[in-house]
């Protein structure tokens, strides 16, 4: 040790003591978050209301300190939460635990589970601190209606997911605004098949194309068949729902 060190120490004090002091008013003054910053979570739901936890439990899993305890179960046509065949019956977070490192929302393949700024999870009562479902559960906004309730986004649950999201839902669209609609897609349909014959018919621009759909055909009645000749499937799986 330097015979200067401990006066460097005091230094620092010194040099403190002229500062503007930095102290938070709170709770008087509540201090705004960053936007992105990691509070206390929230279960969305979809534009109709039904429930985006679909109970798989990843969020659970993905879980370092454990803090998640969900039960899925199945909905049914008389008593439905969410699209599709499964959602989160039983849905609770332990504050005690949460360290808010947001990997259950990474986690989430529906993006049910996301993250708000409100950081005020403290209180006297461990009990309290273990939020239920209802309590995390997003607050029904315009047109939406508390489930169970029969799906109202469409017939099934990729009507749900693929979707435009900037796009009017079903009841806000008006009798002549689907009447455009269609009449519209009538007209490019038509102005397509005018200027370009052939797209009717796949075929006709590629003309290999019927003699390898004979040849597949053929191996298959032969009883060869390979994964090239599989189509691949559209909705599940070839994209992440969001
Ligand atoms: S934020 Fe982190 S600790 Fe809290 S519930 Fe999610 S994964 Fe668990
Ligand atoms: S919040 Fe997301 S990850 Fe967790 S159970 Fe629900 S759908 Fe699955």
């Amino acid at each position: 040790m330097g015979f200067f060190d401990p006066y460097k120490g005091f230094g620092v004090t010194f040099s403190t003591m002229f500062k503007k002091p930095t102290t938070e008013q709170y709770p008087e003054q509540k201090k705004e978050t960053a936007p992105r910053f990691h509070g206390r979570h929230q279960l969305n739901r979809h534009p109709d209301g039904l429930e985006k936890c679909v109970g798989c439990e990843l969020c659970a899993w993905a879980c370092p300190a454990d803090a998640i305890y969900v039960e899925g179960a199945d909905n049914t046509e008389t008593e439905r939460y969410s699209p599709g065949e499964r959602y989160g019956r039983v849905y609770q977070i332990n504050y005690l635990r949460c360290i808010l490192c947001g990997l259950c929302i990474e986690a989430c393949p529906t993006r049910a589970l996301t993250m708000s700024n409100d950081y005020e999870l403290a209180d006297d009562s461990r009990r309290d601190l273990i939020f239920t479902k209802e309590q995390l559960l997003a607050p029904l906004g315009d047109g939406m209606q508390a489930p169970p309730h029969p799906m109202r986004l469409g017939d099934s649950e990729t009507d749900y997911y693929v979707r435009d999201p900037d796009a009017p839902l079903p009841w806000q669209v008006t009798d002549e605004q689907r009447a455009a609609a269609g009449a519209a897609s009538d007209r490019a349909a038509s102005d397509r098949a005018a200027s370009d014959p052939g797209a009717s018919d796949p075929g006709a621009s590629d003309p290999g194309a019927s003699d390898r759909a004979a040849d597949v055909i053929d191996r298959r009645a032969a009883g060869e068949h390979s994964r090239a000749d599989e189509v691949p499937a559209h909705g599940a799986g070839s994209e992440r729902p969001r």
